[in-house]
């Protein structure tokens, strides 16, 4: 196992200017703030068992979370439910877009959380009367993986919600299938707001370390979740994670991880590190294409590969 001074004496600056000259993918189009992104931006961030957090330059440039938070809300909605969330959402990798509009055909359950169809679930499965109490309760439980006071970007939330027009189509479906228990509009506002949380690859990467160290946030020291339900939430990261890229990911980079359009990518190495990532030009499946290489290389220098 990796451990000690090799990831605090780490250079992630080196790391970025290997990748920068990188060039491949596209900006996600879905919403105006994400097709106006800065191609150029990208950071890289370690959270390790002892507390520390390290970046590179750009490691406070802030971005919103879009998918990166879909871990964290299954996490919640496991600890809410008190793990019931398994019978409402599956766990099986889809091989398809993350917004593709297909339910489990036997049981019309989302196929995994990690895919839009299974986040707007979850999200409906936390505790709160009405969207805006869950959206508040979502935004204190993201808050304390993070240690810190997240704020949503109400812009890019509205945006989210207006433009989602697959998203309000998966709710729909999910409430004819009797799968959705609240309205398919607040289903979709809830999800849409967690989406937009904003956030920095040192946030991101704390948040990864908190489900890859059991539960426990290293810097805040404080117990957000169970044992039992980071370990559910890290092995649905490394089967699914990265859609129908999971396959290919989890060969070569080997660790458990989250992609998400805003380009950013959160990794929980087992027992080890927190990890995150941001750039954003995406590759075919959604994921960052810097973001994997740097990734790569960091898996390879610090021998993080699970299988390794
Ligand atoms: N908010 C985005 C959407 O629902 C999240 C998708 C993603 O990051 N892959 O389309």
């Amino acid at each position: 196992m990796p451990q000690g001074r090799e990831a605090h004496d780490y250079d992630l600056d080196a790391l970025r200017e290997r990748v920068m000259p990188e060039r491949g993918g596209e900006r996600s189009s879905s919403i105006p703030q994400l097709a106006d992104a800065d191609p150029d931006a990208f950071g890289i961030a370690l959270a390790l068992p002892d507390g520390t957090v390290r970046s590179s330059a750009d490691g406070r440039r802030t971005f919103g979370i879009q998918s990166a938070v879909k871990p964290f809300l299954f996490a919640l909605a496991l600890a809410d439910t008190d793990g019931a969330a398994l019978d409402r959402v599956g766990i099986e990798p889809t091989g398809e877009a993350f917004d593709a509009l297909k339910l489990e055909s036997d049981t019309g359950r989302p196929p995994n959380p990690m895919v839009n169809a299974g986040a707007i679930l979850t999200c409906a499965l936390v505790d709160g009367d009405d969207p805006r109490e869950r959206s508040a309760r979502l935004l204190a439980g993201l808050s304390r993986f993070a240690g810190r006071e997240l704020e949503v970007d109400h812009d890019v939330a509205h945006s989210e919600h207006l433009l989602g027009d697959r998203n309000h189509a998966l709710a729909h479906l999910m409430r004819a299938e009797g799968a959705l228990s609240v309205s398919a509009d607040d289903a979709v506002a809830v999800y849409a707001s967690a989406c937009a949380v904003i956030v920095d690859v040192e946030i991101l990467a704390v948040m990864g370390a908190t489900l890859a160290l059991g539960g426990v946030n290293p810097v805040s020291g404080e117990r957000v979740v169970s044992a039992e339900v980071a370990r559910d939430v890290v092995a649905v990261m490394a089967t699914c994670g990265v859609y129908d890229g999971s396959g290919r990911w989890m060969r070569s980079v080997g660790v458990p991880a989250k992609s998400s359009v805003s380009g950013a990518l959160v990794l929980s190495v087992p027992g080890t590190l927190g990890a995150a990532v941001m750039s954003p030009p995406l590759d075919d499946q959604g994921t960052s294409v810097r973001g994997r290489i740097a990734s790569e290389i960091l898996s390879a220098d610090l021998g993080l590969h699970v299988f390794g």
